[in-house]
């Protein structure tokens, strides 16, 4: 995998008119040929999982240095404009781990991700399928805000991400969330929409020689807020109840929301 604190040095200019996903792309494809890290594509027949260890306190240990690490970061300049950064939070080993596109400014107020009014239908979500916000790891592929919550920029997701694809690799969840286009296309590396990568699960690959992780894309909560219509809540529940299943929990009743 590239190396951590020189893909965190990374800076990229550009102009207005670059493609933001395809810049991160050009990135992650870089980092594929140069160091055989891999976040996309299928195996013929995937390694058994690694078993998870029962002694977690190595990974805890290597997440609050990276949270730390995330607190003190000014990689990019949304590190001057926020007013704290908001690493993730959850259990270091959680079996589902949730990840968004970057704060918003109830997050940056606190700190803390997914607690404004998107973070409250997560929470909603993570209840309808018989879980707690303790059980499950909840990050972002930004840690700081970004202005009036504009859309990443591509400069911000490529000196971000060794944080997120860190986490991953520490937690090493059996399922990541992907919510909305941001994080699914950035996790993905790939250029399709939402739409199209929802509902079915993806492989992402957490470092060379370990064995996929599954990854579901689905809605942000913030665009379900926006299109609050039965049949996109629905697709969010498919797609959470294929999560269960995998995982081999319970799926609850359907909730009413
Ligand atoms: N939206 C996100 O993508 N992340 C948060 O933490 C909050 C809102």
């Amino acid at each position: 995998m590239l190396d951590f604190q020189n893909a965190c040095t990374i800076r990229f200019r550009m102009n207005k008119d670059v493609d933001i996903a395809k810049a991160v792309r050009q990135h992650l494809e870089m980092e594929q040929f140069f160091t055989g890290f891999a976040v996309k594509g299928k195996t013929e027949a995937p390694e058994p999982r690694q078993e998870r260890s029962d002694s977690s306190a190595g990974c805890e240990k290597e997440l609050e240095k990276l949270v730390n690490e995330v607190r003190q970061c000014r990689k990019c300049e949304l590190g001057s404009l926020r007013t704290n950064a908001v690493p993730g939070e959850g259990s270091p080993r959680a079996r589902i781990m949730f990840v968004g596109e970057a704060p918003g400014a109830d997050e940056d107020a606190q700190g803390r991700p997914f607690v404004g009014r998107a973070g409250q239908l997560l929470d909603k979500i993570i209840a309808a399928c018989g879980l707690k916000r303790s059980d499950v790891y909840i990050g972002n592929i930004l840690k700081c805000r970004p202005p009036e919550n504009r859309d990443p920029r591509a400069e911000e997701i490529i000196s971000c991400l060794p944080y997120i694809q860190r986490q991953i690799e520490l937690i090493n969840p059996e399922i990541i969330v992907a919510l909305g286009s941001h994080a699914a296309k950035t996790l993905l590396n790939s250029p399709k929409a939402i739409g199209q990568l929802r509902g079915q699960f993806h492989e992402y690959y957490a470092g060379f020689g370990r064995p996929p992780t599954k990854l579901m894309a689905t809605f942000h909560p913030a665009y379900l807020l926006r299109n609050y219509v039965p049949e996109n809540r629905k697709k969010v529940w498919e797609d959470m109840k294929k999560v269960l299943a995998e995982l081999g929990l319970p799926v609850p009743q359907q909730s009413k929301n």
